[in-house]
């Protein structure tokens, strides 16, 4: 299990191999990561063989793809049956990928296909980092059609809430950024509203990108749907947000998941609006991917539509998301598999 090592303490691993095979290993775990132990060409055939079995600390038990081979779902198995779900997206410019920091999520927003079945564990650090690495090796390696072969952006949309998991993520930050030499300015942290680990956050030294999963402008509505926002409320989360925007000076982006009748009217639309800009933060609005159990359905176009031109008339900025992935139950919100089930039904 190359990756629940520690890099620093790669060496503890190697200790009858001289000194600098442990910074070779280093090298292709981190800086050019591969996808096979084989691959790692300047390391002993011994070496490669003794390592063999643990390179990466799961299992790929599946990989599917759609949107004509620009999107990518993994699900990685942990030896312990933990699935470890993960998306890559490619476009003409930038590859993103989605990678897990939980298997399930405690939150359980109604709407989200990975709260609806609950919580397993926390994922490690090198669960985490190693979800990033399988990408950068799948893309260096094998690539996708008209897409680069390096990923251009990385978040914490997958399964999981990443503050809920701070240490852990923290670390795994630490490693993408510092060992791996990713820029912290093309990772997001999407976030459910966690406000003291948004103020932790904001304190490290990384200018990570924050995003914040609004969904609904006043606490009545939010807690109905975000459970969470009992302990947090929108105005402790509107404070802890701006001091986070103060602290990196980076603009937060607010997620806001379409939901018919629920939260797409005007009224909605114009508090939004006024927090929006009073967060200087840039919405994204995406239109709810159905899950098996949630009783919310989609927005229509129209109210997306809408909904855009309410913000944009009040001077917010507005992306309207494209769903990826649907057909292939790897849209945000349908990433849901629990141990030893892949479908995630009974
Ligand atoms: N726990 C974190 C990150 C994982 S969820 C968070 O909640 O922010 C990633 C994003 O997917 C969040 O913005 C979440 O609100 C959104 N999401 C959840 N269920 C969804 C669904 N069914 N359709 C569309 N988006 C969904
Ligand atoms: Fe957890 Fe995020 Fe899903 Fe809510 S939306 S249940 S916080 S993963």
């Amino acid at each position: 299990m190359l990756y629940l090592h520690e890099p620093e303490d790669l060496g503890g691993l190697l200790d009858d191999e001289p000194r600098f095979r442990a910074d070779q290993l280093g090298d292709w775990l981190y800086r050019t990561p591969v996808l096979s132990i084989e691959d790692m060409t300047n390391l002993p055939e011994a070496l490669r063989s003794k390592l063999a079995s643990g390179h990466w600390p799961f299992d790929v038990e599946m990989e599917q793809s759609s949107d004509q081979s620009r999107t990518r779902k993994w699900l990685f198995r942990s030896p312990d049956g933990a699935a470890i779900e993960a998306v890559l997206m490619g476009y003409p410019n930038r590859a993103t990928l989605c990678i897990s920091s939980q298997a399930g999520c405690a939150l359980g927003c109604t709407f989200c296909a990975t709260g609806q079945f609950g919580f397993e564990r926390h994922l490690e650090p090198g669960e985490i980092v190693a979800q990033v690495a399988y990408a950068q090796a799948f893309l260096r390696q094998i690539g996708m059609p008209g897409v680069p072969d390096r990923l251009s952006n990385i978040v914490f949309m997958g399964m999981g809430e990443p503050l809920a998991n701070y240490d852990r993520v923290r670390e795994s930050l630490r490693r993408m950024i510092e060992v791996m030499g990713i820029s912290a300015r093309s990772i997001t942290v999407s976030t459910v509203g966690m406000v003291p680990q948004i103020r932790r956050l904001a304190a490290e030294p990384w200018q990570v990108g924050l995003a914040i999963s609004l969904h609904a402008a006043d606490d009545e509505l939010r807690t109905s749907l975000v459970p969470i926002n009992k302990r947090y409320p929108i105005a402790d989360l509107e404070e802890a947000a701006q001091e986070y925007f103060r602290a990196k000076g980076r603009r937060i982006t607010i997620e806001w998941t379409m939901m018919d009748g629920v939260n797409d009217d005007d009224e909605q639309a114009r508090k939004l609006a006024a927090i929006a800009r009073r967060l200087q933060a840039h919405v994204n609005l995406i239109a709810l991917n159905p899950t098996p159990l949630s009783e919310e359905r989609p927005s229509t176009q129209l109210h997306i539509d809408e909904f855009a031109r309410v913000l944009r008339s009040s001077r917010v900025t507005v992306t309207v998301r494209d769903t990826r992935g649907q057909d292939i139950d790897a849209a945000c919100g349908q990433l849901r598999v629990i141990a030893g089930n892949p479908s995630g039904l009974g």
